[in-house]
């Protein structure tokens, strides 16, 4: 008989988990609040404020789920130069060719990802679900697990939590987290911009926080601004006119003249759960952990969890403990390592202190001439 699994959360990573899992032979239920017509959604015109920077092994995935080729059809941007600076002449720059690459990564808005794997599931064994309301309860009973809704009770060999950081499934499987609340938020401003299409994201260091251009498909672009929490939400309170004087007054030159056409402000959390699995319930991307968005990392760790969970469960019974400990222990240390480097950029870059200005200076400049190394950093934030 088919393995059978349900996963709550239909967002970018539990969406892909359904396709990966489908594909692998498994009969899955997606359970999502806010169900989506994927077809509307890839036609639609209005642009997504969230962006993601999907780098090449989040690429890989998508190609290999059939949802690439709708991204690069659409709005997918690829980038191919990252450029990190203080002051002027300190800048550390990666660039396709130091890794013989046709791009670096792509922008490329959550929305559209999000539908390009819905759009998966018509050809594959996935049911649907929306429920008005949350789950009940999750049960162990034998070698299942049950999820409870008003309406209706499901019985899976394995129920993955896909319900993003405030995940739901994670708190009635009894899973703590341990983490917290960064001083600094983040807003988002999708602006329209009158340059031909940007090749290069950039991200300022400063005292404040930092900023940063998100090139998506021109003539759009998304601006990163990170500072506190209060100074963001004065500032998404002004009209376009003033927003757009605020920051021009703080980023760095944009390339064209610009128009704002909305922002959003987001608080940043750092959250890893305790455990990944319990019993039958395995948590997956934001479920599993937040991480400073600083360097863009949050889906497409998402996105390495539903490889490694697909490649590490045993397809004899899905729900089986040792599959499950594969998993846990492939994902565990490199989403913590990650979170790790996240905090060094975060702390060491909001600090004014002499000796540690100057150690930044020093290691941007070390890092931008470092051969070899750098192409194995590059390599690595491109998910190589
Ligand atoms: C400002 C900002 C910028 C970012 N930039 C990047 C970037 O450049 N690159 C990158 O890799 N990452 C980035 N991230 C992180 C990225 O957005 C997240 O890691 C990603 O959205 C996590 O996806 P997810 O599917 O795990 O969770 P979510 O996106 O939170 O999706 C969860 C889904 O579950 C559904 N759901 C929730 N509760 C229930 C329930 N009870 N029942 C049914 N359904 C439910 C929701 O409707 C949603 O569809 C950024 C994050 C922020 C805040």
């Amino acid at each position: 008989m088919k393995n059978k699994v349900v996963i709550v959360g239909g967002g970018m990573v539990g969406a892909a988990a359904a396709v990966s899992l489908a594909r692998a032979g498994c009969a899955v239920t997606l359970i999502e609040q806010a169900p989506i017509d994927a077809q509307q959604v890839l036609d639609d015109d209005s642009i997504d404020i969230r962006v993601s920077a999907i780098n090449r092994f989040s690429e890989r995935l998508l190609d290999s789920l059939g949802a690439m080729p709708l991204l690069r059809a659409t709005r997918a941007a690829p980038y191919h130069r990252l450029t990190a600076f203080e002051s002027g002449n300190n800048v550390l720059s990666f660039d396709k060719e130091e890794v013989n690459a046709t791009h670096l990564g792509h922008i490329v808005e959550n929305k559209l990802i999000q539908a390009s794997l819905w759009q998966q599931f018509a050809d594959l064994p996935i049911t649907v679900k929306a429920f008005a309301k949350p789950a009940k309860a999750v049960r162990f009973v034998a070698e299942h697990v049950v999820l409870e809704y008003d309406s209706e009770t499901l019985s899976a060999d394995l129920l993955i939590a896909a319900d993003g950081g405030r995940s739901h499934i994670r708190q009635l499987a009894n899973i703590g987290v341990t983490g917290w609340q960064y001083q600094q938020h983040c807003m988002g401003i999708l602006i329209k911009l009158d340059a031909p299409q940007q090749l290069e994201t950039w991200q300022q260091f400063k005292p404040s926080g930092p900023v940063a251009l998100l090139p998506m498909s021109a003539p759009y672009a998304n601006l990163i601004w990170y500072d506190e929490g209060t100074k963001l939400q004065q500032l998404s309170q002004l009209s376009p006119d003033s927003l757009k004087a605020a920051i021009t007054a703080h980023f760095p030159p944009l390339p064209g003249d610009f128009e704002v056409l909305q922002s959003a402000v987001f608080p940043l959390a750092r959250q890893h759960a305790n455990h990944y699995f319990k019993n039958r319930v395995v948590l997956v991307g934001d479920a599993a952990h937040t991480i400073n968005p600083l360097a863009g990392q949050g889906v497409n760790l998402g996105f390495k969890d539903v490889d490694a969970l697909t490649r590490s469960l045993d397809l004899t019974d899905i729900g089986a403990e040792l599959g499950l400990k594969s998993y846990a222990r492939k994902r565990r240390g490199d989403n913590l390592l990650m979170m790790s480097m996240m905090d060094a950029c975060y702390f060491g870059f909001s600090n004014q202190l002499k000796p540690l200005q100057q150690l930044r200076e020093l290691v941007l400049k070390v890092a931008n001439k470092a051969g070899p190394l750098k192409a194995q950093v590059l390599k690595h934030a491109m998910g190589d």
